[in-house]
């Protein structure tokens, strides 16, 4: 992926000094879980977007509660590659804000950005506590999108997920929400799934994800067309990372087995799908992700 010296956002806020690293709180109670699983529920809440705590249970069949040692970002981390890291976050969040203030112009409409937060343990949020085992979220409630850098090590060491791009993709997915939540389908879902049965509303969660790949792959179609940030195999990477933390992959993983009904973040396949549509057309309208009868 190509973009250094491309322009930088300031729309990005440092809370790594404010402390909150690692150990203490949790989500207490209840048993202790490994470093493995944490990893996955952290790669899991990054492409999902959902509560770590939702994913924890889900991967450990109960309640949980955060080793305390394990989890301290590291502390020697030299200082050279961590001012790298927050250049191209900054340059990945300036080129959202590009190609979405062009296309909400172009529907007459205004892109209020969202702030990026930089942290590091732990740290509040409109929407609770986010700790680092929350993996990269969206607060619709104070319209921040939240990130522990340590993240990124986690997704290569646990997933061999690596490459700039599969990096980016993961704050354009999260600006995806942002997208979502500016449009109203954010508040559209939330007050549907009040309605709903446990399985409907976790359908509608599927749809609400996979739209946030695709409006991701729409991100990735106009920076390139503005940019040319699209190097050989950066495509492939990020289509490689989405198999590799579908929901099917992942239960695979953990139980051996794969159980449809619980799935709420959709298959390796379907993020798949989705995200290729965006990327391919480079059109928001491309990703109705609610109006298709199959993802
Ligand atoms: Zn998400």
């Amino acid at each position: 992926m190509k973009w250094e010296g491309n322009r930088e956002s300031d729309n990005v806020e440092d809370r790594r000094s404010d402390g909150g690293g690692g150990g203490g709180g949790g989500f207490g109670g209840g048993r202790s879980i490994g470093l493995g699983t944490i990893a996955i529920a952290l790669v899991a809440s990054y492409f999902f977007g959902i509560s770590p705590t939702t994913v924890l249970s889900l991967l450990s069949g109960g309640p949980v509660s955060q080793p305390q040692s394990q989890q301290a970002p590291n502390p020697n981390r030299s200082a050279q590659p961590e001012d790298r890291q927050t250049k191209f976050v900054r340059t990945v969040l300036a080129d959202t804000e590009d190609v979405w203030t062009q296309i909400f112009r172009a529907n007459g409409k205004t892109y209020p950005p969202p702030k990026l937060v930089l942290f590091s343990g732990a740290t509040q949020t409109a929407c609770g506590t986010g700790q680092t085992a929350s993996g990269p979220f969206y607060c619709p409630g104070d319209r921040k999108v939240y990130i522990d850098l340590s993240f990124y090590q986690l997704m290569q060491q646990r997933f061999h997920v690596s490459g700039e791009f599969a990096q980016a993709y993961v704050i354009a997915h999260e600006v995806g929400h942002h997208v979502q939540n500016l449009m109203g389908i954010m508040d559209k879902v939330n007050s549907a799934e009040r309605q709903m049965s446990k399985a409907q509303a976790n359908a509608m969660s599927v749809r609400l994800e996979l739209q946030a790949d695709c409006l991701a792959g729409v991100w990735a179609f106009h920076a390139n067309q503005a940019r040319s940030i699209l190097e050989q195999g950066d495509v492939e990477g990020a289509l490689n990372a989405a198999t590799a933390i579908g929901d099917d992959a992942l239960q695979k993983q953990e139980q051996g087995y794969v159980v449809p009904d619980s799935f709420t973040h959709g298959t390796s396949a379907q993020r798949v799908h989705w995200f290729k549509q965006g990327v391919s057309s480079g059109e928001v309208k491309s990703c109705n992700t609610f109006e298709v009868k199959a993802l």
